[in-house]
């Protein structure tokens, strides 16, 4: 399972299991290393893991300005989410790489849009909403990428990608 380093507070994730003989303080057992952005030759990225061992549950720490199992940075993700919504894509200038990464979240994002619009209600505007619409409704949630992702999560049990049951494992739905 895997949760994002601004979700919690302190050098530890929480232990999202919680079981009979939980003292909620999973330990460090190393880390392993992840592509940071599509452009990487070699993995660089450091991803910390914890282990709890009442509770036999590995967590795993997203650095805050990556999302899970995508290997694209936060701030370009976020750019060209922008820019589908504002219609100024051609001003974009990404690696191919990041690019094609940046293509294939936007598609995940759409294929989610009745999703969000079903969750997120009278906080998407106009009545009937297009893509851009949904995503600069949503944008506007919090100030940053990671707040909001974070906020999706928390808040409204959803995340941008469909990546929720991989952040939360089966404990929470969608
Ligand atoms: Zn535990």
């Amino acid at each position: 399972m895997q949760i994002r380093e601004d979700s919690f507070k302190g050098d530890r994730p929480p232990c999202p299991k919680r079981g009979p003989n939980c003292k909620n303080k999973p330990h460090c057992n190393g880390h392993y290393l992840r592509y940071a952005n599509p452009d990487e030759s070699e993995p660089s990225l450091k991803m910390f893991c914890f282990w709890c061992v009442p509770c036999r549950v590995s967590i795993s720490v997203i650095p805050v300005n990556h999302l899970p199992y995508w290997s694209i940075e936060v701030d370009p993700l976020a750019q060209y989410f922008d820019l589908q919504s504002s219609g100024d894509i051609d001003s974009l200038d990404f690696s191919q790489n990041t690019l094609l990464r940046a293509k294939g979240a936007w598609k995940r994002f759409c294929s989610r849009s009745s999703q969000f619009v079903q969750i997120l209600g009278q906080l998407i505007a106009p009545l009937t909403p297009s893509i851009p619409d949904i995503w600069m409704s949503i944008s506007r949630l919090e100030k940053s990428f990671s707040a909001l992702l974070n906020r999706l999560a928390y808040d409204y049990r959803i995340s941008l990608l469909g990546d929720y049951p991989r952040l939360f494992g089966s404990i929470l739905p969608t």
